[in-house]
């Protein structure tokens, strides 16, 4: 779901006014599933031990793996040496599928740092990677024109 780069202003405008609401639709459609979906620290780490025996063979796991509110730029991060987990409190509203997929990749970042072939091999098993990916990309499009979702649109 890449921006066109040819797009004028008004255009890139028209875009953004275009996607949003589909992605907040989409959002509304899941907000079901999110309830059952983690909520405290340890609720994360039970989740994120499901997902990693679920897609990485359990081979993933974290020592620490927690939500923080001062992540401005990422949605999550992972930090091998002490096999830590920070996810950003920005991604809690988002649908199931894709705080399951920020989950997953920061914990294949356990066992592969950089974003080569290996470490997207280890994401091929969860079905919705590019979904979630393309998803993402829209939200943090969004947010850095100012577009909150919440109040952005009716
Ligand atoms: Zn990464």
């Amino acid at each position: 779901m890449a921006v066109p780069g040819h797009l004028s202003t008004a255009e890139e405008q028209e875009w953004v006014q275009k996607m949003v609401p589909k992605l907040e639709r989409k959002r509304a459609q899941n907000a079901g599933k999110m309830r059952g979906g983690p909520s405290g620290d340890q609720d994360l780490m039970d989740h994120a031990l499901r997902l990693s025996g679920r897609y990485l063979d359990g081979r993933a796991r974290p020592k620490s793996i927690k939500w923080v509110d001062n992540q401005n730029t990422r949605w999550g991060s992972a930090t091998p040496a002490n096999e830590s987990i920070r996810i950003s409190s920005k991604i809690r509203g988002m649908p199931q599928w894709v705080i399951d997929y920020v989950l997953l990749h920061e914990l294949a970042h356990l066992l592969v740092a950089g974003h080569n072939t290996r470490f997207w091999q280890l994401l091929e098993a969860y079905p919705d990677t590019e979904r979630a990916k393309a998803f993402l990309e829209g939200a943090a499009f969004a947010t850095s024109r100012g577009l909150s979702g919440e109040t952005g649109l009716d």
